[in-house]
């Protein structure tokens, strides 16, 4: 009886055994399985975070702003360019881009992108801004992880370009005015020269010096033109020379002789003869001066006077054009150098100007490290001063 019993109880130790060493080894395979998703998970959230971390580079190094808006408007994410541009306050997730941005447009682009699943782009000024803002705006649709509507948003600041184009229209403006002058003076000689056949010499010496020196103010121009047309419009580059004064401003005041006689006016020149000379691009001096005798001569009824002058008090010269004319109102004289600016419009319509000279003079001044100064008493006269540096 008792070898039956102790076979029993080896039967029972092996099976006892057996089951627990399967048991065993399912514990093993279990404890490696649950290592391997460890590892596998551990995998999958280090490549989470680089991608992550790529993103963050990506957004942070990108010029445009980019915000993540969820279906309900409220921004989700702000990449640093967006964050600065709308200045917005650290704790921005969660809050409506309304709140946040104040501005409807790009609230309703928002709306219009969820709504109907379509990008929408608009441009958006922001006159307010110190300096003021133009941002091309793009509102895309998209889903967020979970599915739901979501949207993106770029704002990319375009105010350069749209200046440059400003810095072009303007240019072209100055250009087709700065035509005007010189053409009006060579129709003036080249009539003269028709009507009067047997002109001294002399005399027909000087009107083709004048229409020599016209053309090439005209050539200057266009050249001027051309290198517009190649974009670059900044600011015509300066080709400074040493300008004899006193002969500078006979000139000028050779070129617009003709005039003055036929509208009554005494044109003179007050300019010391052993002045230094002035160091200044030539060709936008007689701009500047064209342009003022030009005014001089127009707002200056018969019996007057035009003066040119010029003066150097040591660091700098002092060069005028001073008339007895009409003057100009205190309240007007802040606002002459504005472009197209004109104290009476129908009047000046008649004269044919378009407020654009003074602001040239004012242009070619600056561009020469000086400025220019008007002085005006309403109904005695006019005088318009530049102060260039003595280099
Ligand atoms: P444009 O020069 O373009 O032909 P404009 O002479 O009217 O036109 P500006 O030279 O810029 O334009 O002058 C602006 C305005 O300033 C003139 O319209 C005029 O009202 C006033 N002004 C300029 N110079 C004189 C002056 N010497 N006497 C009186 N008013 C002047
Ligand atoms: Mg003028």
């Amino acid at each position: 009886m008792s070898w039956f019993l102790g076979f029993l109880l080896l039967v029972a130790l092996v099976a006892w055994w057996r089951r627990e060493s399967q048991h065993r080894r399912r514990e093993t395979a279990h404890a490696r399985r649950a290592q391997d998703l460890l590892r596998e998970h551990e995998v999958l959230r280090n490549q989470r975070t680089l991608a992550e971390a790529n993103l963050e580079i990506i957004l942070s190094s990108m010029q445009e702003g980019v915000l993540v808006l969820d279906k309900r408007r409220t921004v989700r994410l702000a990449n640093p360019a967006a964050q600065k541009l709308f200045n917005l306050p650290e704790e921005y997730t969660g809050r409506a881009v309304l709140e946040l941005l104040r501005e409807p447009a790009v609230d309703g682009m928002v709306i219009a992108a969820v709504a109907k699943s379509e990008a929408c782009e608009a441009e958006l000024n922001l006159p307010a801004r110190r300096p003021p803002l133009v941002l091309a705006v793009r509102v895309a649709p998209m889903r967020d992880a979970s599915g739901e509507p979501a949207a993106l948003a770029m704002f990319r600041d375009i105010g350069h370009t749209k200046r440059l184009e400003e810095v072009r229209r303007e240019f072209v403006a100055n250009v087709s005015h700065e035509l005007r002058t010189p053409l009006a003076i060579f129709q003036g000689y080249v009539e003269q020269l028709m009507d009067v056949p047997d002109m001294p010499r002399k005399e027909q010496a000087e009107a083709f010096d004048v229409l020599d020196r016209h053309t090439r103010r005209l050539t200057a121009l266009v050249e001027d033109l051309l290198v517009l047309a190649r974009m670059e419009s900044r600011e015509g580059e300066l080709l400074p020379e040493e300008i004899a004064l006193p002969d500078f401003f006979s000139g000028i005041a050779r070129d617009f002789a003709l005039r003055a006689k036929k509208k009554g006016v005494t044109l003179s020149v007050d300019v010391p003869a052993d002045i230094a000379p002035l160091h200044a691009d030539p060709l936008r001096m007689e701009q500047v001066f064209t342009n003022l005798t030009d005014n001089a001569l127009k707002f200056t009824p018969v019996g007057g006077t035009v003066t040119l002058g010029a003066s150097l008090t040591g660091k700098e010269f002092l060069l005028w054009v001073s008339d007895t004319g009409q003057g100009i109102l205190s309240s007007h004289l802040p606002h002459i150098f504005e472009r197209f600016y004109r104290v009476d419009k129908g009047r000046s319509r008649d004269v044919g100007g378009t407020g654009l000279g003074l602001s040239i003079v004012k242009h070619i001044a600056r561009a020469h490290g000086g400025d220019v100064e008007a002085e005006s008493t309403f109904g005695k006269g006019t005088t318009i001063r530049l102060r260039l540096p003595n280099l």
